[in-house]
């Protein structure tokens, strides 16, 4: 195997196998390319940034330039790759220019999803993915005062806890009927619900939203319940979708990611992927722990000692300071029950199978300090 190693992508995942296989190697080629400014930032920081009065710049740890330096790399940003071709080992940039590789990354994250809605204002709907929508979000939300989000997921809980605390009026709308529909039991989910309403966040669940009209300065917002919410600023945080087109168009196996083996590596064998794009033996994980584990060990791999990645248990916080939350989901399909307990400080929930076995939990509130005693009882996501 040659050894010019070439990563797509220049997001946590793509730093994270540059920094773990720099270690390893003193010498290795590495070469980053990347669609965007290239500079190393935290990602999850974006949902709590305007409360702690952290501006784009403040949360940038280093530009392409720095970070180049700092890890002996070759960082190409605003570089979109448009196509691989695996018979020459080579990709292609969006200016033709043809890239070689020996062995290539995949970190090309996730789009977030976009509802089809109906209206003359669904052009205004906003996302945050990336710094430079941050920036472009605090830009656009300045002089503003109401603020709409769709989805009451993890990253609109966190929006929704933030935008409050930083002055703004916030409407947060989900088909569920409770918020972290996904992470949390009902009773979770109302304790959440409750700590966010009372820090002045409005709930219009089991609901969706059908259209958004631009009317004169405003959004004009029309739900399947027939409530209409007047706002100045919509937000969409409904999902994620791994970027996988450009695996696919170049005959890499996917599925809903780019399907990657215990090696992180495709059917191709030079070709590998992690992060939230890939698809590790049917799981994908859009958070910081799996990146961390899949970047140490598809950096032994690059390096020459092929490591399988395992993955423990890796609880989520949730960035809702008006309401500590921390999840570690049973795996899906798993078969058991949950044992909730509810006192007005927290909940403690805790998945359980039949033989009493812990598969997951969710802790809000004080229970949250129970997370160091309960997550080594978890199972292994992937041994
Ligand atoms: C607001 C928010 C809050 C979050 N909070 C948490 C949290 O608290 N805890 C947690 O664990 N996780 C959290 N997450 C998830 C976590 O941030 C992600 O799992 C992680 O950042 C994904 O990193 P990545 O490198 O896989 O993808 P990304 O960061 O999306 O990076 C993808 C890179 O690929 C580049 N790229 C894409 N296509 C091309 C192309 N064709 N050519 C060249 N370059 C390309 C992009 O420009 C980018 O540089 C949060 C996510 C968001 C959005």
């Amino acid at each position: 195997m040659g050894n010019a190693v070439v990563i797509i992508g220049s997001g946590l995942a793509g730093y994270a196998v540059a920094r773990e296989l720099r270690k390893l190697d003193s010498s290795i080629p590495i070469t980053m390319i990347s669609a965007d400014h290239g500079g190393f930032y935290s990602k999850p920081m974006l949902s709590n940034a305007l409360s702690t009065g952290k501006t784009p710049e403040s949360i940038l740890n280093g530009d392409a330039v720095q970070m180049a330096a700092q890890l002996k790399i070759a960082i190409r940003p605003h570089c979109r790759v448009v196509a691989i071709n695996q018979a020459q080992n080579t990709l292609t940039l969006v200016d033709g220019e043809e890239i070689f590789y020996d062995q290539l990354v995949f970190a090309l994250g996730a789009d977030q999803i976009r509802l089809p809605l109906q209206g003359d204002g669904v052009a205004k709907v906003l996302t945050v993915n990336d710094l430079d929508d941050y920036q472009n979000f605090r830009d656009v939300i300045k002089d503003k005062k109401r603020i709409s989000i769709i989805g009451a997921g993890l990253i609109g809980c966190e929006f929704a806890n933030d935008l409050v605390t930083a002055g703004y009026q916030v409407d947060v709308i989900d088909i569920s009927a409770q918020p972290l529909g996904r992470l949390l039991p009902s009773a979770g989910g109302v304790f959440l619900q409750q700590k966010l309403e009372a820090a002045g966040v409005i709930f219009h669940l089991d609901t969706a939203t059908q259209s958004i009209n631009q009317i004169d300065e405003h959004l004009h917002l029309i739900l399947t319940n027939g409530d209409s919410i007047e706002s100045d600023i919509v937000l969409s945080a409904v999902g994620l979708r791994p970027r996988t087109q450009l695996a696919e168009a170049a005959g890499i196996q996917i599925n809903r990611g780019i399907l990657v083996n215990r090696l992180l590596q495709t059917q191709c064998l030079n070709i590998y992927a992690l992060g939230d794009c890939a698809e590790v033996e049917g799981k994908i994980l859009p958070f910081v722990m799996p990146i961390t584990h899949a970047a140490r060990a598809l950096a032994a791999t690059l390096a020459g000692n092929p490591t399988p990645v395992v993955y423990p248990a890796m609880p989520v916080m949730v960035k809702t300071p008006a309401c500590p939350t921390v999840v570690s989901p049973p795996d899906l399909g798993a078969i058991g029950e949950w044992q909730v307990e509810t006192d007005e400080d927290g909940v403690k929930a805790l998945f359980k199978d039949e033989a009493g076995n812990l598969l997951g939990f969710a802790l809000l509130g004080v229970a949250t300090k129970e997370k160091n005693n309960l997550t080594p009882q978890l199972p292994f996501i992937l041994k």
